[in-house]
């Protein structure tokens, strides 16, 4: 038995530190989590998990909290901005595969491993409040150096070794590459918001429409039945080109309405009124799309990173929160597999550093939507009579399979994978 010294150290408790907490736990390694916010609140708004990250949850015995919480989607569904149909794509078990693809708040889904956690672990095992300043990987261990709400940064926390699940503005990324600028802006912003709605199509749906120079919308539902009339909580992402505003990036900074509607006032199809919808919304957040460029190392010694601190990407094929869980199953398996956390952490990058690496690039040039921008090109952005006469399904279906394979969920790998 370890003691408290040679636990594994995690810091932030965002999808990525949970989820590592709690493959460690299932394998028997201590770890403590330490989380800079005084308490885990419903914060964010929607978020994709694809069924290779899902596999992971479900593997934990998070399947029946997470069908509880979220939607199983059930198709992506692609229009152009006239509101027509290019292509439905089925999506999760409804695709084949073993587990499901799950649309949920991220607060929901933080609530899921958080509460597994501190239930599993022990609520001492996760420490709220404390935010980490630097870490030193000292004789034997790692010592860390974290600051209170109230600015006290007397605070030295010592461990086996420490994993940076610190998220997109990661203190630790920053001291292991200081000579890195701020994340990288992509020329577009995003509002995100949610409403009550009734549900939309198949009701499991995910829906992109239109193109960022003149509008984007993605729209899928995050929680059912929320009302006595069947509504849903709907979450809604618009994306439109715009100068950098100024920083900094903060992922709760609320957003008008007013900066961005004009482009989507004329979207009223007879299936949806977007403008309703986003004028229905109870929330509306502004944040820039923004990732970084591949890292050419994310571990020295036995300081390593994850998640969005080791690979923020733009959030263009739901795969944020998904590589990060992804991130969490292979540290901790390699982790009971060789007690020198150090090895373990070299082996974990040799693992993962290239297979997200080619995530964040082809999310900037090739991600699922790309479609719609062809479609866009071929008929000079006006509605056309009958899809087929612009591009076949084979191409259609071409375009989201090329994603899948770079993404690592293309159904034939991940078959593969469960032999
Ligand atoms: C408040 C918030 C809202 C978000 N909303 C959305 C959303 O609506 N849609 C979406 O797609 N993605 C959202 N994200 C990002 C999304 O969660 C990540 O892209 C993805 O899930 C990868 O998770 P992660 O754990 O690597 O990072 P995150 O989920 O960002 O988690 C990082 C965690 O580390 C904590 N932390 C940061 N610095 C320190 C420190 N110095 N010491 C200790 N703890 C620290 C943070 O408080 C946070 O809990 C949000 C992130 C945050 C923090």
């Amino acid at each position: 038995m370890r003691n408290m010294n040679e636990d594994i150290l995690i810091v932030g408790g965002g999808i990525a530190g949970l989820t590592l907490g709690l493959c460690l736990h299932a394998r028997g390694i201590s770890c403590r989590i330490f989380e800079k916010t005084s308490e885990i609140k419903l914060l964010g708004v929607g978020i994709n998990v694809l069924p290779h990250a899902t596999r992971v949850l479900h593997d934990l015995g998070l399947g029946p909290a997470l069908d509880a919480a979220a939607i199983r989607t059930s198709e992506a569904s692609f229009f152009n901005r006239f509101g027509q149909l290019i292509y439905t794509d089925p999506l999760g078990t409804n695709a084949g595969y073993a587990t499901p693809q799950y649309s949920i708040h991220r607060g929901d889904l933080q609530h899921v491993l958080a509460n597994a956690f501190v239930a599993r672990a022990g609520c001492e095992k996760l420490i709220t409040g404390i935010s980490c300043l630097e870490a030193r990987d000292v004789r034997d261990g790692v010592s860390l150096q974290f600051e209170d709400n109230a600015g006290q940064s007397a605070l030295l926390v010592s461990g086996r070794a420490v994993v940076a699940c610190d998220g997109i503005h990661s203190n630790l990324r920053k001291q292991l590459h200081p000579q890195e600028g701020p994340p990288r802006y992509s020329g577009f912003n995003m509002w995100r918001g949610v409403t009550r709605w009734l549900p939309i199509l198949s009701g499991a749906t995910m829906i992109r429409a239109g193109w960022l120079e003149t509008g984007k919308m993605v729209i899928y539902p995050i929680r059912d039945n929320i009302d006595v009339e069947g509504r849903q909580l709907v979450n809604w992402v618009a994306e439109l080109a715009r100068p950098l505003v100024k920083e900094p990036r903060d992922w709760n900074k609320p957003g008008e309405v007013e900066d961005f509607i004009a482009a989507f006032e004329d979207w009223r199809f007879d299936w949806l009124d977007v403008p309703g919808l986003i004028r229905g919304a109870e929330i509306v957040l502004d944040f820039p799309m923004v990732d970084q460029d591949p890292l050419p190392f994310w571990t020295q010694g036995r300081i390593t990173l994850m998640g969005d601190a080791a690979h923020p990407m733009v959030p263009r094929g739901s795969n944020g929160a998904g590589q990060a869980i992804l991130d969490a199953e292979c540290l901790a398996q390699l982790l009971t597999e060789e007690d020198d956390a150090g090895a373990a952490f070299e082996t974990y990058e040799r693992q993962r550093l290239e297979a997200t690496s080619k995530i964040v690039l082809i999310n900037r040039v090739a991600p699922p939507d790309t479609l719609i921008k062809e479609v866009i090109e071929r008929t000079g952005d006006r509605p056309f009579d009958n899809i087929d006469d612009v591009i076949s399904k084979a191409e259609m279906a071409a375009f989201q399979q090329r994603y899948k394979e770079v993404a690592g969920y293309d159904l034939a790998t991940l078959k593969m994978k469960a032999k």
